[in-house]
C-alpha cells in the first residue's frame, strides 16, 4: 500500500474527548471515527487490525470444533417473548418497529435466535455436540458508552453457542471454549486470566470472565499472581480429550481469581500476602454454561439414546473484537504511539522514503516494496513528500513492527536502516540483506 494513495487521516493534536491512551492513539492514528455517541466507523488502518484479530479468533474457534454461520443483527421480538427476556432485558435493548408495526430489536446477543435455528433442524442426540458461532455486530444502549470502542453501543462480538445432551457433555464443550480462549488471547499478545464471574442477564450456573490486567480497566479484580506465568495450551491440544481439557480447566482454576461481584474476601486473604494481586482489568471474553435455561421455554429438545426427549444443555461464549483492539493498545504502547504485536499489526513492515523524488531513494524503495510484497508481506510504503521527521513520527504512531528507512546517504552506499519499533534498535545493512531478512 502506497501511503500517498491510502486513507489514513492522522491527527496532529491530541483529541480532547479521549480519556485513556488507547482511545487517544486510535483517533490520532486514524483508525476509528465516532459517528454518533458510542457508534464508530472503522477506518482502513483500524479495519486491518480488526480483521487480523477476527482471523485469530476464527482460527481458534475452528480448531476447537466450533462451526461458523452468520445471523442477522435485527431480530423479531417474538423469539424474545418466548424466552421471557423481551421484558427482562431493560433499556439496553434497542427496540424498533417495522412498517407493519411489528416489534423488532437490534440484537444485544443471540441465545434465542440460535436456539430457534437449533430446534428447527436438530432432533437427535447423534447430531451433538454442536457449537455454532458468528462474528457479528451487537447493539446495547449502554448508559455510559466511553473510552472509544472499549465500551461502545454498537460493537462486534464473536458469540458461540454450544448444545449437548447432558450436563457432562456441556462441561466438555465449556472446557473447549475455555482452552480456545486461552490460546486466542495469547496469540493476540495478551495475558488474559479467567476469573469466576457473575452470570448477569444471560443467566446461568458456571461462568468465567477473561480479564486483562490494565490500570484503565473498568473491573476491579483479585487473583493469585502466579496466573501471570501459567503455560498456555499448545497448538496440538486435543480438543476431543475430555480428561486433557479438564486438566487445563482444573489448573487454570486452581488458584484464586475473581471479579469484584464474585469476590470472597476471606478466600482471598487465605492466599499468602506476597502472592495476592488486586488490580484493575478489562473484560475481553465471557463464557457461560446455563443448562436448559433457553432450551426449556423454547422447546429445544433431542431424542436421547434412551428413546426419550431431552432438553439440550447449552452454553454461550463471547469475545469482543472491537474492545480487544484498544485493550491490545493499552497493553502495548509507548510515548510515541502504538506497538502492535506482529500477529495483529495492520502492516508487517513500513518502508520510509526519506527523500521522495530523489531517484536513488525512489528506486531503492520501489525495489524493496516490490520484493516484500511479492513475498506475501503486508507493506506500507511511505512515498509521500512529507518531511523525514513527520514520517518517523507517523511510523512510530501507527506502530508497525518494522521500519525500513531509505535516506540518500545510506542509499548511496547501497544500504538502508532497519528499525525495530518495539526496542527502537536500528541496524544499517545492505538493501539485499534487508530484503532477505523478511523474505526468508
Ligand atoms: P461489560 O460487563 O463490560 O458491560 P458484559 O458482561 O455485559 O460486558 P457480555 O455479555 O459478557 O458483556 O459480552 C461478551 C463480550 O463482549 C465481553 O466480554 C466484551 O468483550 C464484549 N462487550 C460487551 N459489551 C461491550 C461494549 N459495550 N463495547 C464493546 N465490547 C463489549
Ligand atoms: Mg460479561
Amino acid at each position: 500500500m502506497r501511503l500517498s494513495r491510502y486513507f489514513m487521516p492522522i491527527l496532529k493534536e491530541n483529541p480532547k474527548e479521549a480519556e485513556i491512551v488507547s482511545h487517544r492513539l486510535m483517533l490520532r492514528a486514524g483508525m476509528i471515527r465516532q459517528q454518533s455517541q458510542g457508534i464508530y466507523s472503522w477506518l482502513p488502518l483500524g479495519k486491518r487490525v480488526l480483521d487480523k484479530v477476527n482471523a485469530i479468533i476464527r482460527d481458534e474457534q475452528n480448531r476447537a470444533g466450533a462451526i461458523e454461520l452468520s445471523m442477522p443483527t435485527l431480530q423479531s421480538a417474538e423469539l424474545w417473548q418466548e424466552s421471557g427476556r423481551y421484558d427482562a432485558y431493560g433499556k439496553e435493548m434497542l427496540r424498533i418497529k417495522d412498517r407493519q408495526d411489528r416489534p423488532m430489536l437490534y440484537g444485544p446477543t443471540n441465545e434465542e435466535m440460535v436456539t430457534d435455528i437449533f430446534r428447527s433442524s436438530v432432533k437427535s442426540y447423534k447430531d451433538l455436540p454442536l457449537n455454532l458461532y458468528h462474528i457479528q455486530l451487537k447493539f446495547r444502549d449502554e448508559i455510559r458508552p466511553r473510552f472509544g470502542t472499549m465500551r461502545s453501543r454498537e460493537f462486534m462480538m464473536k458469540d458461540a453457542y454450544s448444545f449437548d445432551l447432558t450436563r457432562e457433555g456441556a462441561e466438555h464443550s465449556y472446557n473447549k471454549m475455555f482452552a480456545a480462549y486461552l490460546r486466542t488471547f495469547d496469540r493476540l499478545g495478551l495475558r488474559a486470566i479467567p476469573m469466576r464471574a457473575d452470570t448477569g442477564p444471560i443467566g446461568g450456573k458456571l461462568s468465567h470472565e477473561f480479564i486483562i490486567l490494565a490500570d484503565t480497566g473498568e473491573s476491579e479484580v483479585f487473583c493469585h499472581k502466579d496466573f501471570v506465568d501459567f503455560d498456555i495450551p499448545g497448538e496440538h491440544t486435543d480438543f476431543d480429550s475430555v480428561e486433557g481439557l479438564q486438566a487445563i480447566f482444573d489448573k487454570w482454576t486452581s488458584l484464586y481469581a475473581a471479579t469484584s461481584e464474585m469476590h470472597d474476601e476471606a478466600a482471598f486473604n487465605a492466599v499468602p500476602e506476597g502472592d495476592r494481586l488486586s488490580a484493575r482489568g478489562i473484560e475481553v471474553g465471557h463464557i457461560f454454561y446455563f443448562g436448559t435455561k433457553y432450551s426449556e421455554p423454547m422447546g429445544a429438545k433431542v431424542q436421547g439414546p434412551d428413546g426419550k426427549e431431552h432438553f439440550v444443555h447449552m452454553g454461550s461464549y463471547g469475545i469482543g473484537p472491537t474492545r480487544l483492539v484498544p485493550a491490545i493498545i493499552e497493553a502495548s504502547h509507548d510515548d510515541n504511539g502504538i506497538i502492535w504485536p506482529a500477529s495483529v499489526a495492520p502492516f508487517d513492515i513500513v518502508v520510509i522514503n526519506m527523500k521522495a523524488g530523489d531517484q536513488a531513494c525512489d528506486d531503492t524503495c520501489e525495489l524493496i516494496y516490490a520484493a516484500l510484497t511479492r513475498a506475501g508481506k503486508d507493506v506500507l510504503y511511505d512515498d509521500t513528500d512529507d518531511r523525514a521527521g513527520t514520517k518517523f513520527a507517523t511510523a512510530d504512531l501507527i506502530g508497525v513492527p518494522v521500519q525500513i528507512i531509505a535516506g540518500p546517504r545510506a542509499v548511496a552506499n547501497g544500504e538502508v536502516e532497519v528499525k525495530d519499533r518495539k526496542t527502537g534498535a536500528r541496524e544499517t545493512m545492505t538493501i539485499e540483506a534487508a530484503i532477505n531478512r523478511f523474505v526468508a
